[in-house]
């Protein structure tokens, strides 16, 4: 095995392609040196070393010292310089690297090398002893704290001590005498804090360095971001060695970092910082305050110190050149690290440059517009989740902010509105014109009202998929959910976060992107929709191959998915059309009728309420050329959710529809299920009223002739039936919807449509190919396919999934990203018995997970036609349609 790869001189035995086994930074060098860049030599050891070394309990691999011993010779033969010798001694840098940045790992050790006698050589050589022994101070006060654990702070303070004796101001101000002074001290603080001296030996140093990074792999910041961001242990550090470049030897010396293209608005301008006479960490550090790399970035900062273009034009040519080369190469934004050494240039990294959503748009737009990458290649370097970014307001990054509350992100975007507690309150104040926050315990289908009133739902209990999370993604309401520092005392109308008290009309702002909640007004930034956005949902368009619906059900939602390109509509969901006042009375009317007459004359007056919304729904989906499909589900939930529930409301209601309360007590009683969710809902209702089924399908079909009597074009209805399990329920049910529509065909126009089913219990998976018999589509509900599938609680899952997820038994929460294995499992075999029954079902999906990038690419690979998601999805599925195509 080939544990150490060496770079430098215009060659390297490795390359970028290599990232798994050099980590980023190593393979990056050697590409950089192969293309001929003036890179510092030097060797990085593979990231096998690390794996080894912790498969064999903390032994490295046998001759791996022989090979750190050639990879130094190689440095050395380079640089004309020898490890360790006072009369012309090579120094080195010990740079930790894996495959993904990662902070929490070891920081990086400059100097490496010096000691009393390589200083003082170094002084000689270089005629600056200034420069040789702020070189010295600098890598006691770095090793000792990254590699022996002394804190950097000890340093700082005798530092500080000192130049207050002295009365300096400026480190630079310190002569090379006092910095002698301060090195003994510095070793001194060493001696007393771990009983032994400062290294003197550079192999025991570099030794030192190489343990401190492979043993940093296994800290608890790394193993505690690694779990955060899904990277195995398994793929290891590598360790990089090269000679140190000196950007502190004076005024034509610097440091600094850049990008090719601005990060964070994607313009097609160098963007960077430098400084002169200084070492790398200083950039970061913040210890002065770097200069601009451009004059035009001078200009616009209004900056009195000289830009690196105009303080040190011939270096800047050289490093504008490099940047065009970087770039052309890799053919994407580089963030880069660079050193000037007494006026010449040195590489010291290069990667792919994090950016902004908006920056990753324009810079694949332009890239692809100017040649560099195909619009393939573009679409696939946009997250396609990073677009919700732009599709809501968000906060303003440099506004000040007093954050009151965390929970979870639920639903991103930022609003500002006075807290609210109560649905109905805050129904009343938005119509009085007043911006309201509505925060809950937790929201339930009675609090949909207030919830559309509000720009942001905050609450103290529930999940990414709790009834708050998903009904504000359906709405594109920001919301953040589960704080649960929240206290809610309604009786008082105030809520109390961890001592603080805030009271009902207190103004907050919300971020539901980040899960943050904010006392008082933060600053936003509205959303601006480039010509970029556009033209990547045009080249998306053309790439896919699955069209893109939504699920939605008012007016609103309807309109707002057909803006964001939506094509149909997946779901209707029509019980969520009961839920607002007059018509939660009929409803109920309905739902306590003693008979199938009682029942029929409450349904007689829901008839034109439901029928103008169908309407309602077809004009905005259809234009004067063509109507888009709409599916639409029948009556779903169990009667029991309608009903009222506590006394008081009883009471209520049984008087506004003129019953007793007690009968009304009663029937409830009757309706009132242990387990509703799999109890009497979906299709089972219209078993026992095939009566609802009948009405609510007439509904449909007279608002298809309505809206064509006005338009001369006749909506797609697709009538879809909830909760299936045998093909004999759908039988019985398609026969009454068919009876409906003859009725009405009878009396002059039919209606078009197709009858449909959800695959949502596994079931119906299972016995897809009879149920394709009577369906001419289906819908995978896959809500409730993952609870039935894995006998799973989606309100209350939240509570023990955590665990799961932590101890590995499932990889991420399965109601945001499809369960592959088990629920995909049962998509792929409804697809499959399905289609042998009927070869041009149609087949979509309408779960969630309709909306999550990772699904959406099963669906392409399943294949299904279609997806269906939350309005404010459906750019994102459109692009992950087309990244599954690609
Ligand atoms: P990080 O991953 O934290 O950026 P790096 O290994 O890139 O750590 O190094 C930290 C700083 O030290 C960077 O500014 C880098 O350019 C600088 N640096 C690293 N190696 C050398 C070297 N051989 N000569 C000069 N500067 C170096
Ligand atoms: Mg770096
Ligand atoms: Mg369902």
């Amino acid at each position: 095995t080939q544990w150490v790869y060496n770079f430098g001189g215009g060659t390297a035995e490795g390359n970028t392609t290599m990232k798994n086994l050099l980590g980023g930074k190593g393979a990056n060098l050697a590409e950089m040196a192969s293309l001929g860049l003036p890179v510092p030599p030097g060797f990085t050891m593979t990231t096998e070393v690390c794996t080894t070394y912790y498969d064999n309990g903390e032994v490295y691999p046998d001759g791996l010292d022989d090979d750190v011993a050639k990879g130094i010779a190689h440095i050395e033969t380079l640089t004309g310089k020898a490890f360790g010798d006072p009369k012309n001694p090579l120094l080195v840098s010990v740079r930790s690297g894996a495959r993904a940045s990662m902070p929490g790992m070891m920081d990086t050790v400059l100097n490496l090398g010096l000691n009393d006698d390589t200083a003082e050589g170094l002084a000689k050589l270089s005629g600056d002893r200034r420069f040789a022994l702020d070189s010295y101070r600098r890598f006691i006060t770095m090793y000792s704290d990254v590699v022996m654990g002394v804190h950097h702070h000890t340093f700082e303070d005798i530092l500080d001590e000192y130049k207050d004796n002295q009365g300096l101001m400026l480190d630079t101000d310190i002569t090379p005498d006092g910095w002698a002074e301060i090195i003994g001290l510095y070793k001194d603080a060493v001696r007393d804090a771990l009983g032994r001296d400062f290294p003197q030996d550079p192999r025991e140093q570099l030794q030192g360095a190489i343990d401190a990074v492979f043993g940093s792999w296994m800290n608890d910041r790394a193993v505690v971001y690694r779990r955060l961001n899904d990277i195995p242990a398994a793929w290891g550090t590598a360790v990089n060695v090269q000679a140190m470049v000196f950007g502190n030897m004076g005024d034509t010396s610097a440091t600094g970092v850049a990008f090719t293209r601005d990060p964070s608005t994607g313009e097609n301008t160098y963007y960077g910082e430098f400084l002169i006479n200084a070492q790398g960490e200083d950039v970061v550090a913040g210890i002065r305050t770097p200069q601009t790399l451009t004059k035009v970035a001078r200009e616009n900062m209004g900056d009195n110190e000289p830009s690196m273009e105009e303080a040190m034009p011939e270096v800047y040519g050289q490093l504008a050149a490099t940047f065009a080369k970087l770039e052309s190469h890799y053919r994407d934004m580089q963030d880069i690290e660079f050193t000037v050494e007494q006026g010449k240039l040195w590489m010291l990294q290069t990667r792919t440059g994090k950016r902004t959503a908006r920056a990753a748009l324009k810079i694949a737009v332009d890239m692809a517009e100017a040649g560099q990458i195909t619009k393939s290649e573009a679409l696939m370097r946009i997250e396609p989740l990073s677009l919700d970014q732009l599709l809501h307001p968000t906060l303003d990054a440099d506004a000040p902010r007093d954050l009151i509350a965390m929970g979870l992100p639920a639903s991103p975007g930022a609003a500002i509105g006075e807290v609210v507690f109560d649905s109905d309150k805050a129904e009343l104040r938005a119509k009085a014109g007043h911006k309201v926050i509505l925060v809950r315990t937790e929201t339930s289908p009675e609090d949909i009202h207030g919830m559309h009133a509000a720009e942001a739902i905050v609450t103290a209990r529930g999940g990414m998929t709790s009834h708050a999370a998903v009904v504000a993604r359906g709405m594109g309401r920001p919301c953040v959910s589960g704080a649960g520092s929240i206290r809610i005392d309604e009786a008082a109308g105030q809520m109390s976060i961890t001592g603080r008290i805030v009271k009902e009309g207190d103004i907050v702002t919300v971020d539901g992107a980040t899960g943050q909640v904010f006392a008082g007004e933060v600053d936003m930034v509205q959303p601006e929709l480039s010509g970029d956005f556009s033209k990547v949902m045009a080249w998306a368009d053309e790439l896919r191959t699955m069209s893109i619906r939504t699920n939605a059900e008012t007016p609103l939602d309807v309109q707002t998915a057909r803006d964001f390109g939506a094509e149909g509509i997946g779901l209707c969901r029509t019980e969520h059309m009961f839920f607002e006042a007059d018509r939660l009375g009929y409803f109920r009317e309905m739902i306590l009728a003693q008979d199938k007459a009682g029942r029929e004359a409450a349904l007689a007056k829901i008839l034109p309420v439901q029928r103008a919304d169908f309407a309602a729904i077809f004009r905005i989906m259809a234009d004067e050329t063509k109507s888009l499909p709409c599916t639409i589900r029948l009556l779903d939930p169990p009667l029991h959710e309608f009903l009222p529930h506590s006394e008081d409301d009883i009471r209520k209601v049984a008087e506004t529809i003129g019953v007793p309360a007690s009968e009304m007590m009663a029937r409830s009683r009757e309706l009132a299920e242990s387990n509703p969710m799999l109890g009497h809902r979906g299709c089972r209702l219209g078993i026992s009223y095939p009566e609802i089924y009948e009405m609510q399908a007439r509904a449909i079909f007279e608002a298809q002739i309505e809206v064509e009597n006005e338009t001369g074009v006749m909506p797609i209805a697709e009538v879809m039936i909830p909760l299936v399990s045998s093909a004999k329920e759908l039988e019985i049910l398609k026969k009454a919807i068919e009876g409906v529509a003859e009725d009405i065909a009878s009396k002059g126009v039919a209606p078009e449509y197709i009858i449909g089913t959800m695959i949502e219990l596994p079931r119906a998976a299972l016995r897809a190919g009879d149920i394709a018999h009577h369906a001419e589509f289906f819908s995978f509900g896959t809500n409730d396919l993952t609870q039935t599938t894995f006998g799973l609680s989606r309100d209350d899952a939240g509570r023990f999934l955590p665990d799961y997820v932590a101890q590995g038994i499932v990889e991420k929460d399965p109601f945001v990203t499809l369960d592959q294995d088990g629920v995909g499992d049962l998509i792929q075999i409804a697809v499959e018995r399905g289609k042998a029954t009927r070869p041009d079902i149609k087949l979509g999906i309408c779960g969630e997970h309709g909306g999550d990038p990772a699904s959406i690419v099963f669906c392409h690979n399943a294949g299904l036609n279609y997806v269906s998601c939350s309005p404010y999805r459906v750019p994102i599925a459109r692009l992950s349609a087309a990244q599954a195509a690609i």
